[in-house]
């Protein structure tokens, strides 16, 4: 399963660059990777404290800083005020967010990955970063939405 495979790999990175696989780490590793629900630190530290009572959103945020620090994790602002996080898909690809429900769905749209790339090149720019949304009404809420009317 990708996840499970991902996990794996995380781990393996971090232990390759000299960090160590805490208890704590692997569960909030576990509450990132999970859903692939693009959890924000406060929802992931509230996934941890179920079993790992004992984890601070301290080392929450330290463990998501040295991920993002490595590239493992895609950092981001949606607009809600908070930075959530894809651990699963590290690389640049495009978010469609809800703007009822708040959810973040990855769009995969084949060729897409090389933008950044591209807008390197066009604008002359060394890229460190960059973020593509589009922002909209989910296939549930667009549901909910017709049972309303
Ligand atoms: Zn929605
Ligand atoms: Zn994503």
């Amino acid at each position: 399963m990708e996840i499970q495979r991902r996990t794996a790999e995380v781990q393996q990175k971090l232990r390759d660059s000299g960090h160590r696989i805490t208890p704590q780490r692997l569960c909030i590793l576990e509450a990132l990777l999970a859903a692939n629900s693009h959890p924000s630190a406060e929802e992931i530290y509230a996934q941890v404290q179920r079993v790992s009572p004992t984890t601070s959103l301290a080392t929450v945020y330290k463990t998501l800083d040295t991920l993002r620090d490595m590239g493992e994790v895609m950092e981001m602002e949606v607009g809600d005020g908070r930075f959530h996080y894809d651990g699963v898909h590290p690389q640049f690809h495009p978010h469609a967010i809800c703007t009822r429900c708040g959810r973040i769905t990855d769009i995969e749209i084949p060729g897409l990955t090389s933008l950044p790339e591209q807008a390197g090149e066009a604008s002359g720019y060394e890229i460190h970063a960059q973020r593509v949304e589009f922002y909209g009404l989910c296939v549930e809420c667009q549901n909910q939405k017709e049972q309303a009317e």
